[in-house]
């Protein structure tokens, strides 16, 4: 295993850290896979994680992840607190509600959290979490008091982590890419403002989706190519700890352009040729990257949860398109994408599996 910085907080961390959604007992409908692991058998597949050098463990507060949290304090409990780095979470953009979050994970945990997070920063939710009083104030107070070590901002959405990487609140970013949606890791290599920021990356799985197409020591090695501090990693079993780990020895050097990533997934299906860069917007309110991203998770594999996520919009989508005379989208695509003719296919492939399965 080997470690990296952790931005400019004087933490290494190993390469690869332990996500534990999988860990959880309970319903918790972002999991892909249900282990159902008791404790006992969670903190074993931790400790094996632990002896192969992960330090890094991300957890969210209780009921975020089930009951993960408690899990990862149990296991913190064995073994001198500084061996690990714990990152935590919660979905609270009001500074008063994080600040009792925290203070409900911290006991949760029976120790500090090394990080903490705002969960899912959205563009709904960013002015509240980075304006006065907001959820960033309330943890960079916590961090004054020794409840965590350093703060953070976790969203899927680049423009956000920008934000972050541009405040001197904010001390760690966890943000999503894999091989297939590196159009964010792309920009961020590039933006000087995310130097010094430590940087976490999960859903390098696609929620469990891409180890059926690659290598997952491929989908490590991507990711870890790009200038990130850690690659979160979902483990529910020792086995996916060993593969998790050991990822190295199987890696051979061979990093796959997007384009061969596509030309892997269109043996399966046909996806739009979307990195998920981020950089288009619809002035009608379409979130061209997570239709698009919904569309290429159906045929992967995730069906059933994409079709209800779609069903929700894109029969307006589609029909905004049909009826924007200007498409200011296009011109923003580096990628040249016919957004609205990838956007009539989903709307299209979504009739068409809805009428198959009902
Ligand atoms: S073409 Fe569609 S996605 Fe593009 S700007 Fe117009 S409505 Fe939005
Ligand atoms: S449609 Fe184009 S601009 Fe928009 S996220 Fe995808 S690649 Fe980037």
């Amino acid at each position: 295993m080997r470690y990296r910085r952790l931005g400019n907080t004087g933490l290494a961390v190993s390469e690869i850290g332990f996500g534990t959604i999988p860990i959880l007992q309970g319903s918790v409908p972002v999991l892909p896979d249900y282990f159902n692991l008791s404790e006992e058998d969670a903190l074993s597949v931790m400790g094996h994680a632990f002896s192969l050098g992960c330090n890094l463990y991300d957890t969210a507060i209780v009921p975020e992840y089930g009951d993960a949290e408690l899990k990862l304090g149990k296991f913190a409990a064995h073994l001198e607190r500084n061996r690990i780095v714990i990152t935590d979470k919660a979905r609270f953009y009001d500074g008063n509600e994080m600040y009792q979050a925290v203070l409900a994970s911290c006991e949760n945990l029976g120790t500090w959290a090394d990080v903490y997070f705002v969960h899912q920063v959205d563009p709904g939710s960013e002015d509240e979490v980075f304006g006065k009083g907001g959820a960033l104030d309330a943890l960079v107070e916590l961090k004054q008091q020794g409840s965590i070590r350093f703060t953070g901002i976790a969203s899927h959405y680049y423009d956000i982590l920008l934000r972050g990487a541009a405040d001197r609140r904010v001390d760690v970013l966890q943000g999503s890419g894999n091989v297939l949606e590196r159009g964010m890791l792309d920009r961020i290599r590039t933006e000087p403002l995310f130097t010094g920021k430590g940087l976490l990356v999960n859903k390098v799985y696609a929620a469990g989706l891409l180890p059926a197409f690659f290598p997952v020591e491929t989908l490590i090695g991507t990711v870890l190519s790009y200038p990130v501090s850690c690659a979160l990693i979902g483990i529910g079993t020792v086995k996916q700890a060993e593969a998790a780990m050991r990822w190295e020895e199987n890696f051979s050097g061979f990093v796959p352009t997007f384009l061969q990533v596509l030309s892997v997934l269109e043996k399966h299906g046909s996806p739009i040729p979307c990195d998920r860069c981020q950089r288009c917007a619809c002035p009608h309110g379409t979130e061209i990257h997570t239709v698009f991203r919904q569309f290429q998770y159906a045929f992967m594999g995730k069906e059933y949860w994409a079709l209800r996520k779609l069903n929700l919009g894109i029969k307006d989508s589609a029909r905004l398109c049909r009826a924007c005379a200007q498409m200011p989208c296009l011109k923003m695509c580096p990628a040249n994408i016919r957004i609205p003719e990838e956007m009539e296919k989903v709307a299209s492939y979504v009739l068409q599996r809805s009428k198959n399965t009902s």
